[in-house]
């Protein structure tokens, strides 16, 4: 058993780091404040092979896999959760699933896009009255002989306002039930049938734009169907078990930031005489914090380490998300208690971390859907994938 990061993990790590400090951290306060999205930076992060892990090299892979891409992704996210999202968007989301389920016509054209950023990927799974139950989505696909017909909306999309090519799930025959879900692969952009609108009432990841999608007699060309029609169900789920590990890493650098935050803060700031971290209280906060965010890490490592193996890792995944979404809330938190006044004010970072750590709570299942999947694969009821 080996703990330690190869040479050329630990230079991507100090090379995704030193991006972070360079070229988010100076801009952040008024890119949060403007809600500002920055495309060029995404760009700028595909320029360094951040979006290549797990692909092959003839569509721009990079030779790395899973444990590389959460690698980088918690060090932007130490920085900032908002520019993680793109780890998802353009590599881990759609890039993958497409590698895995697509046509080489489907590889070859949408997959290089994604890993330069010259297209902004998306998946879209959610709608207003579908979230953990994703079997209960209501939007449809219907063939028209020459064209499939999208109708129906989706809700909270990562990049839906940006997105260029993407993955849209809809029942194609929703009598089968889990067998009449499709995946295809739309284009946002230049289709009548599809509007795209944002949700500004986010309360946080500022910078990671999300909106809605409404298909209004929608048509998309035939060939754009991923897997086999009615195999979109068995593909959301294996695409969530992967989006799921990128999340992970994302609490992992949210809780990581929020901890060198209040770390820097309890050695700095003086009451009574003393520095603060001088006290035993907020030594046991801080130890505790350091402790989840440790276990957090060993967990999230293990479960990219094991999608890199080939091995089921879905348990493992699952677990991870779990403990390391609760560990940053609660590393936000404690963080926001740590900074006193000051954590409650807009110029420090503890705020911050606390509302984008929320929202991994939520996303690729909420807490209570990994303990529905941790348990089911426990108890036995679910085999582990
Ligand atoms: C910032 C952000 C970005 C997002 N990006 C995307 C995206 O790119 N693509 C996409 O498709 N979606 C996206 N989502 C949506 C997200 O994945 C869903 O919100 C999530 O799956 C939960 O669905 P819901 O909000 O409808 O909650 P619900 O499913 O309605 O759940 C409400 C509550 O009930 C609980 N609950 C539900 N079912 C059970 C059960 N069986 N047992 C116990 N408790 C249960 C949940 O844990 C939760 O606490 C995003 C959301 C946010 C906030």
């Amino acid at each position: 058993m080996h703990f330690g990061l190869t040479d050329e993990q630990k230079m991507m790590q100090e090379m995704a780091r030193d991006f972070a400090l360079k070229e988010i951290a100076p801009t952040l306060r008024e890119d949060e404040a403007r809600h500002r999205f920055r495309p060029e930076l995404v760009r700028r992060m595909a320029s360094l092979g951040f979006f290549g892990c797990c692909l092959p090299e003839e569509y721009g892979g990079n030779g790395f896999g899973y444990l590389e891409s959460v690698i980088l992704a918690e060090q932007i996210a130490m920085v900032s959760g908002s520019w993680r999202l793109p780890f998802n968007m353009q590599n881990i989301g759609p890039a993958i699933t497409v590698n895995r389920y697509g046509t080489l016509e489907q590889k070859e054209r949408f997959i290089p896009d994604w890993v330069t950023a010259e297209s902004f990927g998306f998946f879209a799974i959610t709608e207003p009255g579908s979230g953990s139950d994703v079997a209960s989505m209501r939007t449809t696909a219907t063939d028209r002989g020459g064209h499939w017909e999208l109708n129906g909306q989706k809700m909270w999309i990562s990049n839906a306002q940006v997105g260029d090519w993407g993955l849209v799930y809809a029942y194609t025959d929703r009598a089968a039930k889990y067998r009449g879900m499709t995946c295809f692969v739309v284009n946002l952009k230049d289709n009548p049938g599809i509007v795209t609108a944002p949700i500004d009432s986010k309360l946080g990841l500022n910078c990671a734009p999300t909106g809605e999608i409404s298909f209004h007699q929608a048509r998309i060309p035939k060939e754009s169907v991923l897997g086999q029609v009615g195999e979109g169900f068995a593909i959301c789920m294996w695409q969530l078990n992967n989006t799921r590990i990128s999340c992970a890493a994302g609490a992992l650098g949210i809780g990581g930031g929020a901890i060198e935050a209040a770390i820097g803060y309890a050695n700095e700031r003086t009451q009574f005489g003393k520095k603060i971290g001088s006290y035993q209280m907020i030594q046991a906060q801080i130890a505790e914090m350091v402790t989840e965010h440790e276990a957090a890490r060993l967990m999230v490592y293990r479960a990219a380490w094991l999608k890199d193996q080939g091995l089921a890792n879905q348990h493992e995944t699952s677990m991870a998300k779990l403990f390391a979404s609760e560990a940053a809330v609660h590393a936000a938190s404690e963080a926001m208690k740590i900074f006193g006044s000051y954590g409650y004010s807009t110029e420090y970072p503890a705020e911050r971390f606390l509302r984008d750590a929320h929202s991994l709570r939520t996303v690729e299942g909420t807490s209570n859907i990994q303990k529905t999947i941790v348990a089911g694969i426990s108890l036995g009821d679910m085999a582990n994938r």
